[in-house]
């Protein structure tokens, strides 16, 4: 009887086990973003959401990291240790023609676009005691330029010779991460810091909120012959009171989020994560403030420099789009 209890049960375990439905293998993808108090890892949050809500099906884990921003993800994506990335529209031209900040390395010719984001408009902020009405006012004062490796810094450093300026005219230069200069600034440690991201960001919320701190605008007629030498800038108007104690437009100028990855990603993972985000589109919009203008068509053309990969290129044709 007990011999036939344990038949009984191995065959139930058995026909069990049988029913299981085949579980496609799991398959990771990881986003780099920037700093956790800044839009890039909102956005990365976002799209692996909307992702892995179709986990059962697809078999896709997807997560986010937190990183040292645009430089450093395409860095890491070359290298084959990151399969898709947030970048500065400029940050992502200078990786594919093998410029500035990629000068050594040489053009990735692998660098592929899924699709662009928001605006990221050089948010500068300075303290309020610091009395500052336009950028060259930060010569002599304490000024936080960005970690290497993030978009700012690489702005920052295309920002000070078009207007005639260089590191040394800052009487201290800082180069703490996104997420440390609020904390510096309101603590009296720095006077000012350039931040390109998306509106409105926690960080620019959190130093107008707990300090104070003012926009200041870049514009004259050195940044309109910036923005003119160059297809990837904008002029950018942030709208008053989008910031507390900030009432009035701030002008600046800015590039726009893209989302990129390396060929040699699989087709298959990118159009899963295309699909994912276009699929729930109005979602996905509604994730973030930043988000709320993107329009889908235009997000396969603006601010991208290098070709489509080819899963972003399967989903885009499957949608008419192409
Ligand atoms: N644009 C910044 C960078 O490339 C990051 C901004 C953000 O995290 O939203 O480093």
């Amino acid at each position: 009887m007990r011999k036939l209890k344990i038949l009984a049960a191995i065959i139930t375990a058995g026909i069990a086990w049988a029913n299981v439905p085949a579980q496609a293998q799991t398959q990771f993808v990881t986003i780099g973003t920037g700093g956790v108090t800044g839009v890039y890892y909102a956005a990365g949050g976002a799209i692996c959401r909307l992702v892995n809500k179709d986990r059962a099906e697809t078999g896709i884990r997807c997560s986010v990291e937190s990183t040292g921003g645009s430089v450093y993800n395409v860095n890491t994506i070359r290298a084959g240790e990151l399969d898709i990335g947030v970048v500065q529209s400029d940050v992502q031209f200078n990786a594919s023609h093998g410029e500035v900040q990629f000068e050594k390395q040489g053009a990735m010719e692998d660098l592929r676009a899924l699709f662009s984001l928001h605006p990221e408009p050089l948010v500068v902020v300075a303290r309020k005691d610091a009395n500052i009405e336009s950028f060259e006012q930060f010569k002599g004062k304490r000024f936080n330029v960005g970690n290497p490796g993030s978009g700012q810094r690489a702005t920052v450093e295309v920002l000070l010779p078009a207007l005639g300026m260089k590191m040394s005219d800052f009487s201290l230069v800082s180069e703490l991460k996104a997420d440390e200069q609020g904390t510096a600034l309101c603590d009296n440690k720095i006077d000012g810091f350039a931040y390109t991201v998306g509106n409105p960001s926690a960080n620019i919320q959190d130093v107008t909120t707990t300090c104070g701190a003012q926009l200041v605008n870049v514009a004259g007629p050195k940044i309109d012959d910036l923005v003119a030498q160059h297809p990837y800038y904008a002029t950018v108007t942030i709208p008053g009171g989008m910031y507390k104690d900030n009432p009035d437009p701030t002008t600046t100028f800015g590039v726009l989020a893209t989302v990129v990855s390396s060929a040699k990603t699989s087709p298959d993972l990118v159009y899963q994560v295309v699909k994912a985000v276009f699929d729930n589109f109005d979602e996905f919009k509604k994730l973030h403030p930043a988000f709320e203008h993107l329009e889908a068509e235009q997000m396969l053309h603006a601010g991208l420099s290098v070709p489509l990969h080819e899963g972003a290129v399967r989903y885009y044709k499957e949608r008419g789009w192409m």
